[in-house]
């Protein structure tokens, strides 16, 4: 069989302009997928050497490509040669596991020509280049020595003037809200250069010659990047007046259905998922005003009701919220339901956990909070022998209003929601499964809207297996959590598309998902800074929630549900339409054997 190997392609790249000049071999030799992936992978790493850094590859840490024409081409390039190749493969003849890899590296490639050519966020979006995360991303690898980190520092340094009068020639109509972000963000990066950098410097051993040279360099990136700012406020946040002066932040019907193909590689497309979501917003409401009901007397007695459904609720849910841990014990309660979870899966026989990596939940160690909350934090792909931990942030440093406020949020019923999404069979079971079958391509270019979705699944599977019992407030907070990643789909949608101003965001999530007015308005900043994210949560959630049904129906009897969920997870981090194809596959060659 034949294979193309590129020989230097990358040095080209980056040596000049001449990337047209293609330099490729063909080379008899074993149809490997494997070698393919690794290839690829090596390759990727050396194009987007920023990217590497943070995904805890560190051999490009001294480069800094400027993102200029040569450099779009040269991506292009990349993306044009690879998807040559990777079309060679025969995709039947591809083991299970690595036909997800085709289809998430293809994929990955054929969405590379709508982002430098369609969407262009380069053009817009001033806080694209910001610098400081990826120099903290190189000083900060303990597994470098720090005279190695600091010469690597030392070589990317150099390209930061060039770099930044590119940034500045490349902004064209910015957006007003990126543009405010970027220079917020651009201020807070500078001290990682002139504090994180210099204290570093100043701890090696670097000789006095090293140490004033890199001092210098040091001093004109910061000017650089106080120059860019600059740029951002005389030519832009001061003209605000002028009406052409900003663009708007909402993308557009076009740019949106594209990149939420691109990025949620749904079976859906936004529009339908968006029509869906509005939908399940109106069945939610109804249940929840029927429990709302329920729940009235015992907590109003004779009271009368207002007579508004979205007061009802809202009214029945303040009271509900009340059930909270006391805020010392927040880390405690939570360490303490992770057993009574896994109690209940395996008893209930929803999948099996594997008993050997039971999880770990731990303060939140103090350099990694920003936040109070709880969140998983899983090694990357290139550290996979560190440990898995639920962190979990104590409200210490909360007001007694702030903890009383945060507490009613993760009230005792939503608080188990939040273990089950993150933990226990969500976020950590997903992973353990995953892990199972390891897979590089898999762990750097998961699929969100699946992993999000299997956690969101898990909350809704838990409650029909009959957790929470028959609790009627279970059921009310439950529903209200659910209504968070449905609106979620509708207020990106609307924002981007439809153009909901902010009171009709407002209205969205305060009146209809009674979320506090602090909540609401970081999603309103939220969705004007990204688009299609938050549709990852909901479309994933209901795509599994389809092919379930899908399953059950062509199986009836057969179906079960704790083979249907170890199948699921069997395949990594992947679309849940590629999934879905695999394991309709599957049934029907064990449909035709068994005949
Ligand atoms: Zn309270
Ligand atoms: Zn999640």
């Amino acid at each position: 069989m034949k294979r193309v190997v590129l020989i230097s392609l990358l040095a080209v790249l980056y040596a000049c302009n001449s990337v047209n000049r293609k330099e490729e071999v063909e080379v008899e030799s074993e149809f490997d997928f494997g070698t393919f992936k690794a290839e690829f992978i090596e390759a990727m790493w050396e194009i987007n050497p920023i990217s590497a850094s943070y995904q805890g590859v560190h051999k490009y840490d001294a480069q800094l490509p400027i993102p200029n024409e040569a450099r779009k081409e040269a991506k292009l390039q990349f993306t044009r040669s690879w998807l040559k190749r990777i079309q060679k493969f025969n995709y039947d003849s591809l083991s299970e596991s690595d036909k997800i890899d085709y289809h998430l590296i293809e994929d990955d490639l054929k969405s590379s020509d709508f982002y430098v050519n369609l969407f262009k966020a380069g053009e817009w979006n001033p806080s694209s280049y910001n610098l400081g995360g990826s120099f903290f991303q190189v000083i900060n690898y303990q597994k470098h020595s720090l005279e190695k980190r600091l010469e690597d520092v030392n070589q990317k340094l150099i390209q930061v003037v060039a770099y930044y009068e590119q940034a500045q020639k490349n902004i064209k109509q910015p957006t007003k809200v990126h543009t405010n972000l970027a220079v917020q963000q651009l201020e807070g990066s500078k001290s990682i250069f002139n504090k994180t950098l210099v204290d570093s410097l100043n701890a090696s051993s670097k000789d006095e010659e090293f140490k004033i040279k890199f001092q210098q360099k040091i001093d004109i990136a910061i000017a650089a990047i106080e120059s860019y700012k600059v740029f951002l406020q005389t030519e832009y946040l001061d003209k605000e007046y002028d009406s052409t002066t900003f663009r708007s932040f909402r993308i557009g019907e076009e740019l949106y259905s594209q990149k939420f193909d691109a990025e949620i590689q749904s079976a859906y497309s936004a529009k339908g998922i968006f029509e869906v979501a509005v939908d399940e917003k109106g069945d939610l409401h109804e249940k929840m005003f029927r429990l709302s009901d329920m729940l009235w007397e015992k907590y109003f007695n004779e009271a009368e009701k207002p007579g508004t459904r979205f007061v009802q609720i809202q009214l029945v849910i303040d009271e509900v919220a009340k059930t909270h841990v006391h805020r010392d014990s927040f880390v405690t309660s939570i360490r303490k339901q992770i057993p009574e979870l896994v109690a209940f899966v395996n008893d209930n026989e929803l999948i099996t956990l594997d008993s050997k990596k039971p999880l770990v939940v731990r303060e939140t160690p103090e350099y990694m909070r920003g936040f109070a909350g709880a969140s998983i934090s899983a090694p990357g792909p290139y550290d996979a022998d560190a440990e898995t931990y639920y962190n979990v942030t104590p409200l210490d440093h909360y007001t007694e209003a702030e903890a009383e406020s945060y507490l009613r949020e993760y009230n005792n019923y939503t608080l188990q929601i939040l273990n089950i999404h993150e933990a226990i069979p969500g976020h950590y079971t997903q992973l353990v499964y995953s892990n199972q079958s390891p897979s590089l391509i898999k762990s750097i270019m998961g699929n969100g809207a699946m992993i999000e979705g299997w956690a969101v699944y898990t909350e809704r599977m838990m409650l029909e297996a009959g957790y929470g019992g028959d609790n009627l407030e279970m059921g009310l907070m439950y529903y209200k959590w659910n209504l968070r990643t449905v609106c979620n789909t509708i207020l990106d949608y609307g924002i981007q598309v439809l153009d909901f101003t902010e009171e009709d965001a407002m209205q969205l999530l305060m009146t209809e998902a009674f979320q506090e007015k602090s909540e609401a308005e970081g999603k309103w900043r939220r969705a004007r800074l990204s688009q299609v994210q938050l549709c990852s949560y909901f479309t994933g959630f209901y795509e599994i929630m389809q092919l379930r049904e899908e399953l059950q129906e062509i199986m009836g009897e057969k179906f079960d549900l704790k083979t249907f969920h170890e199948d699921f997870l069997s395949y990594g981090s992947a679309p849940v339409k590629y999934i879905r194809k695999l394991m309709l596959k599957k049934l029907s060659l064990e449909a035709k054997s068994s005949v």
